[in-house]
């Protein structure tokens, strides 16, 4: 049976503990594909506009170049608005009705999986594998969800940071690859 990783998120920019994550679910629970999903815009961050879509998705490009089992989806950044998990999963389910299907999520909002968007339909859907942060104990997802902890490679950097950092002069070149520093600095990025 196929099995499929599906990774959302803002990825502005992708970083090393994105491409580490992904790495460790594919060695830990024989990933065969691990999908990039860029969110248009994601429901936790209702606040925040993200960079333009044509830099986040060549600086996801550039980041996942070589990696046979990577790939980009960029169905959330055609469907705009609001980014809802349950869509994306939907149409994966529909085109692989067979495959085992796996979601990336952040350890911070395990506890809250029940709050999102037709959350007993998603848990029917797949399986999540859980995200570990430097120092963070582990949690449990609330029922029905089924939930596995990735173990490698906890890593304490985050998108804010490097933005942070661009825009206070600061070098972020060890916190992601050097193609996506590069293309920060290319395009003005965060400044
Ligand atoms: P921001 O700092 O802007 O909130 P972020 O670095 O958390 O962004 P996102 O693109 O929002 O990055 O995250 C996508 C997914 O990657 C989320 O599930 C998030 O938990 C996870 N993630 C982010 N940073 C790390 C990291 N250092 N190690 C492991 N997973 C991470």
């Amino acid at each position: 049976m196929e099995k499929i990783g599906l990774f959302g998120g803002s990825f502005d920019p992708v970083h090393l503990g994105h491409l580490l994550v992904a790495q460790a679910a594919c060695e830990e629970f024989g990933i065969d594909r691990l999908i990039f999903i860029p969110a248009a815009r994601s429901p936790f961050k209702p606040d925040s506009a993200p960079a333009n879509e044509r830099h986040r998705e060549q600086m996801l490009r550039l980041a996942m170049a070589g990696q046979p089992k990577f790939a980009l989806d960029l169905q959330e950044l055609s469907r705009g608005g609001t980014s809802y998990t349950i869509d994306t999963v939907r149409s994966y389910r529909s085109r692989h009705p067979k495959a085992q299907l796996f979601w990336l999520i952040g350890a911070d909002h395990v506890a809250t999986l029940d709050k999102w968007r037709e959350a007993s339909e998603l848990a029917q859907q797949l399986e999540f594998l859980i995200i570990p942060r430097p120092g963070e104990a582990e949690v449990s997802p609330p029922k029905p969800f089924v939930a596995h902890q990735l173990r490698g490679f906890p890593l304490g950097v985050s998108s804010s940071q490097i933005r942070d950092r661009v825009a206070r002069g600061l070098p972020i070149d060890h916190l992601t690859l050097p193609a996506v520093a590069e293309s920060i600095r290319n395009n003005r990025l965060y400044i």
